[in-house]
């Protein structure tokens, strides 16, 4: 909220503090810039999709008092998404030249950075085109970033390029589209409807642009104006109502947690495609399909309390490393199982105050969770800290183990919560240590694994060296009825018999590459040659698009039936074949112990209503 306030009453300030121009303005962005009186550049960038080509979006970025020379980087990863995305090659015809027309030299400084020798030039003019060379990857909508005929999302990162030095730099960015199209993002509006501002290189990126036909609905939640647009290419039934109301419902219970909403407005913007989302600032990109969106909105109501708890927790509430960005390389921190795997805690927690799942929802999936990682082994070998820590790396640098720091921080987020409701007799939360956190760590500083430690003591009483050396920072077994017994419940693990073709999957080492797979150890792929890290071309003839693929096919596999793995491995198709036999699948429940007290009842309701 600060932040974009803040931004508002800057534009103002400077509105109304400069002089009459001796020629009529035409547009917003050549006021801003003619009637500033600061030295310092000024960035405006113009977006165009040109009438029937759907080939790339055409940027012209315009700067008044260029440095010289002046280097235009275009980000290599994107916030959110921890992976390289090799950008510079969705990078064409890239030119500079004077506002009079004059051409300027550009030389290529790295596969993401360009060079121009402004000549001393007062304004200089940047134009290149940004988009995808294979148009089967540009027409997959789940790309979060795509043109088609009528509708496209203008990704931030792999749009706009920054001028290296002035990523603070408040930019404007005007939208040049054919006739009809509409536009939807989190941007700062300015009286002229085709352009929008941003207070910084950051905030521009992290707001990505939805253009064209799209469905538009509004709601209020925690007082402010909330806006889910959605886009399905083309086909165009309704929302339910129901699916309007589930987005509320997760908007205002989320906002509950914190006291308040932290921005302006807020834009949620779903779109044709398989599950998943990415967050921002102040909106987030849903992949939905037509059946969610018309018939069950259940299918969407992880991934937006998912998204939308981000909103703080990670978006504001950030670990240190997280912010100001370095585009250029990979950024690492400790703290991602926070970052996302409370999220995910959160998401849970979420779904059962808003009463769009019932508490015996809420137990199953934590006992699901209890489960997954209970069969897994890497648990005794990758630490949450080590799997956040080594995100950007291959599965070797840790002997091919390999474990989510999802999963791990999800559950770390419930034993925290039942171990801080225990010890203060259910007076203090996780909740309290979310909104001390953002009270301490959402504006210029981010949080250390310190700092969070001494939020947790701070807000909410105990002291946690214990627990962070065996759990956080360590591979301890979990004492899980040391901690579920708080709240009433204890865990049985069972062992079942269940079909093994089992192959886990991980995403690809760069965006838009191909998933990689995890040879799960002792599994019938693994013995059979897989190797974790192998790229996953198809299985059993199903293309791998993504890892929802992998399960789908492996479900699908009786005991005894042939698996074919075509795999590529250091650049050579390999093809792995298996028969599926059979192993002990571990699963775990929660169940009620016998006696249950007032107080177990009182912590127990107190995680799944927040009283
Ligand atoms: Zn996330």
């Amino acid at each position: 909220m600060s932040r974009q306030r803040s931004a508002i009453s800057l534009l103002a300030l400077l509105w109304a503090s400069t002089a009459s121009a001796q020629q009529p303005l035409r547009t917003y962005a050549d006021a801003f810039i003619q009637q500033s009186r600061r030295t310092d550049p000024q960035l405006s960038y113009t977006i165009t999709v040109r009438g029937g080509d759907r080939s790339a979006y055409f940027v012209e970025l315009r700067i008044a008092n260029p440095p010289n020379p002046a280097r235009l980087v275009i980000p290599n990863w994107a916030p959110g998404a921890y992976r390289l995305m090799d950008s510079g090659q969705n990078i064409a015809a890239l030119t500079a030249a004077t506002t009079a027309g004059d051409t300027l030299p550009v030389t290529r400084d790295s596969d993401i950075s360009w060079i121009v020798d402004t000549k001393g030039a007062a304004s200089v003019v940047v134009r290149y085109s940004a988009g995808l060379r294979n148009p089967v990857q540009w027409r997959r909508p789940n790309n979060r970033w795509f043109l088609r005929a009528t509708s496209g999302i203008i990704d931030g990162p792999r749009t706009y390029m920054y001028l290296d030095g002035w990523k603070l730099a408040p930019a404007h960015v005007t939208f040049r589209l054919p006739t009809g199209w509409r536009i939807a993002t989190g941007l700062v509006a300015t009286t002229d409807s085709t352009t929008y501002w941003a207070p910084s290189y950051d905030v521009l990126i992290d707001s990505p642009v939805l253009v064209g036909h799209f469905l538009d609905y509004r709601f209020t939640a925690g007082g402010r104006p909330h806006r889910a647009v959605v886009d399905l290419g083309g086909v165009r039934p309704r929302a339910a109502p129901a699916f309007v109301d589930m987005v509320r419902r997760v908007s205002e219970t989320t906002i509950g947690i914190f006291g308040s909403a932290p921005y302006k407005d807020y834009t949620y913007i779903f779109v044709a495609g398989r599950g998943g989302g990415l967050e921002h600032l102040n909106s987030t990109t849903i992949g939905v399909t037509e059946d969610v969106l018309a018939r069950r909105p259940a299918g969407a109501e992880g991934v937006s309390a998912h998204e939308f708890f981000h909103t703080w927790n990670v978006k504001r509430i950030r670990p240190v490393e997280l912010g100001p960005f370095d585009y250029e390389r990979p950024v690492r921190t400790l703290n991602l199982w926070v970052s996302e795997g409370v999220t995910d805690y959160y998401t849970e927690v979420i779904l059962a105050r808003s009463g769009l799942n019932r508490v015996a929802d809420f137990t199953r999936r934590m006992g699901d969770a209890i489960g997954n990682h209970r069969g897994n082994a890497a648990r005794l070998v990758v630490s949450p800290e080590r799997a956040s820590w080594t995100v950007w790396d291959s599965p070797e640098v840790n002997n091919s183990y390999t474990i989510s720091y999802y999963l791990q921080g999800q559950l770390l987020g419930f034993l925290l919560d039942l171990a801080i409701r225990d010890s203060t007799d259910n007076a203090k939360s996780l909740d309290d240590v979310m909104r001390y956190l953002y009270d301490h760590y959402a504006g210029e500083r981010g949080f250390t694994r310190d700092d969070l430690r001494t939020a947790i003591r701070t807000a909410a009483g105990p002291d946690f060296q214990d627990f962070w050396r065996r759990y956080v920072s360590g591979t301890t077994e979990i004492p899980w009825d040391d901690y579920l017994k708080t709240a009433g419940w204890s865990v049985r693990f069972v062992e079942q018999a269940a079909v093994d073709a089992r192959v886990g999957s991980i995403t690809p080492a760069v965006q838009g590459g191909r998933w990689r797979a995890v040879a799960i150890p002792g599994s019938a792929a693994a013995a059979a040659g897989l190797v974790t890290g192998d790229e996953l071309v198809r299985i059993n003839g199903r293309e791998i698009l993504d890892g929802s693929d992998v399960s789908a096919v492996v479900r699908g596999v009786r005991a005894g039936g042939a698996v074919v793995l075509q795999i590529v491995r250091g650049g050579q198709p390999v093809t792995i074949r298996f028969t599926a036999g059979t192993y002990s699948q571990m699963r775990a429940a929660l169940t009620d112990l016998p006696e249950q007290t007032d107080r177990m009842r009182r912590i127990r309701a107190g995680l799944v209503t927040g009283n």
